[in-house]
């Protein structure tokens, strides 16, 4: 019989998880019949009860793994550590505030058995701010112009992935982790189906604009170098305008000298634009340069403070 795995990232989830355990269990006892089924929940380091109900759940139900990490270490850590624990030939990779229904795992499945390898959930719709909308929206319009790879539109983590491309992204050992663009890039048959995203059960978001931000970043910069590009062709623009301008000046100057040019404004602009400029893409270096350090101390991805598990091989062993 194979395993099927799912795998819950919670963090301060506590309104949550009996919902969610209880639909995900509902949903997927047709299944039981045809498949072992596991459900790792990683613990990131949440400041409500969520730890606690996860502990009971597991007591009763010896299909549950609890992975409980040492602190917070945000929804992409906690999803590859999800990973790494679950023992599944398919793994199923959802939100666990229910924006995710449950049930369009089953849709997810039912392609994995037709013979793929990666099946993502794409969003037909959702219930998200304008704001937030809007933003996804132009950050993936921008990924996609100047990515290297095809990452595709209206799809978060929610998918389905064979145990062959989960142990191949163990090999992707990157700290500054954008999951969804790390599946794309691994390539095996892909696929897609479409849901329609709900809005968040109860609880806040673990993702306020601030990390919205840095996991936009890490996305740029782990699959685009199109940036350190970019500085190089504004300093060639930069050189041509000022060159224009050079001759400009030289120009009045030989055939005009009695316009008297009032210079001060001209050259108080440049400087702060100049200026300007010149930080920004110190700023794009240091980007890099900082996510190269990080890379560098090659620190473990993770610490687990504690697991439990009835009997999973993973976790156990
Ligand atoms: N999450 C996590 N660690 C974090 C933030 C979020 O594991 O530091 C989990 C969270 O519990 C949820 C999923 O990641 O299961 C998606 O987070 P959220 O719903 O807050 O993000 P949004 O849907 O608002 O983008
Ligand atoms: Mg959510």
């Amino acid at each position: 019989m194979k395993t099927i795995s799912y795998i819950f990232p919670i963090y301060n989830e506590a309104e949550n998880i009996p919902l969610l355990y209880e639909t995900v269990k509902d949903v997927t006892r047709p299944l039981t019949d045809r498949y072992k089924l596991q459900f790792v929940f990683v613990n990131d380091g949440s400041r409500d009860e969520s730890l606690e109900q996860l502990k009971q759940i597991q007591e009763q139900d010896p299909s549950v793994v609890v992975v409980d990490f040492a602190r917070n270490y945000g929804h992409q850590i906690a999803v590859t550590a999800g990973i790494d624990y679950a023992d599944g030939d398919a793994i199923v990779i959802m939100d666990s505030d229910l924006q995710d229904p449950p049930r369009v795992s089953l849709d997810l499945i039912a392609k994995w058995e037709e013979g793929f390898d990666v099946v993502y959930a794409i969003r037909a719709s959702r219930k998200d701010s304008l704001f937030k909308r809007a933003t996804a929206h132009a950050f993936y319009w921008l990924l996609h112009s100047v990515a290297d790879i095809h990452i595709p539109r209206n799809t978060g983590d929610f998918r389905l992935i064979d145990r062959r491309v989960a142990e191949e992204l163990k090999r992707y050992t990157e700290r500054n982790r954008f999951l969804r663009g790390m599946v794309s890039s691994i390539g095996f048959k892909q696929t897609g189906v479409y849901f329609d995203r709900d809005e968040r059960n109860a609880g806040e978001t673990g993702y306020p604009l601030r990390r919205m931000w840095a996991f936009a970043l890490d996305g740029f910069f782990s699959f685009s170098s199109a940036p350190l590009k970019a500085i190089s062709r504004l300093g060639y623009g930069m050189a041509i305008l000022s060159l224009l301008g050079a001759l400009y000046a030289l120009t009045v100057k030989i055939f005009f000298p009695e316009t008297v040019i009032d210079g001060w404004t001209f050259i108080v602009i440049s400087v702060f634009l100049v200026g300007g400029i010149q930080l920004i893409m110190l700023g794009v270096l240091g980007g890099y340069i900082g996510r190269i350090y990080t890379e560098v101390q090659n620190r473990p991805l993770y610490s687990v403070q504690d697991v439990y598990a009835a009997n999973s091989p993973r976790a156990n062993g």
